[in-house]
């Protein structure tokens, strides 16, 4: 048996019972009540909803098709819409050797999503340059944007990029909302050049 967990298991015949359903954010619930947070409840939709833009080069692309597809099937984490306007996606996924002539790409694709916006950082090469210790690679994205979670592996299964895509969801959902707007954050950005 391979170690995915689907949504609705085929072999148990009553769906209404076999559907997984999102954890509650913590919080105080009586007769017909129930309070939390709006960090929380920001979180748990936002982590639930994650539009990926994937920026995919090379070898690491073809894993993520696999994740796409039916088997893996990104889908059960609420991530089947995958986008390639920048503006309309919240994870960037980059996959691949990324090219210093291409680095400049990757990090205005960056700049033209919107707040609040993740990366992850999927294989090797994208985290490190990989085994391209050469002139013309990039050793990691991390130089041009700030990365969030990072894959490893060369090439990383789907088992790995569903992982980190699982840490990614960890941190949006536990994400205040009032990060974006701290000092530690500004700080971040600016040591990147980005305002
Ligand atoms: S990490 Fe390995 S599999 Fe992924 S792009 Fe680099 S060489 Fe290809």
């Amino acid at each position: 048996m391979r170690p995915v967990r689907f949504n609705i298991n085929p072999k148990e015949a009553n769906a209404s019972t076999a559907v997984s359903m999102v954890e509650a954010p913590e919080g105080y619930s009586g007769e017909g009540f129930f309070t939390t947070n709006l960090s929380s409840v920001v979180g748990l939709a936002r982590k639930n909803s994650l539009w990926p833009l994937p920026f995919a080069t090379s070898c690491c692309g073809i894993e993520f098709m696999a994740t796409m597809a039916s088997h893996y099937d990104l889908a059960r984490f609420g991530a089947e819409r995958v986008g390639f306007s920048p503006r309309q996606c919240d994870l960037l996924m980059v996959m691949g050797t990324i090219s210093k002539k291409m680095a400049p790409v990757v990090r205005q694709v960056y700049l033209q999503m919107a707040e609040p916006r993740w990366v992850l950082s999927v294989g090797a090469c994208a985290s490190s340059g990989g085994i391209f210790d050469t002139y013309s690679v990039l050793q990691g994205i991390d130089q041009v944007i700030p990365v969030d979670v990072y894959v490893p592996g060369c090439p990383p299964r789907p088992e790995a990029i569903l992982d980190g895509f699982m840490k990614i969801q960890e941190l949006v959902g536990k994400e205040s909302i009032r990060r974006r707007n701290s000092e530690q954050y500004k700080a971040l950005m600016s040591s990147y050049g980005i305002q």
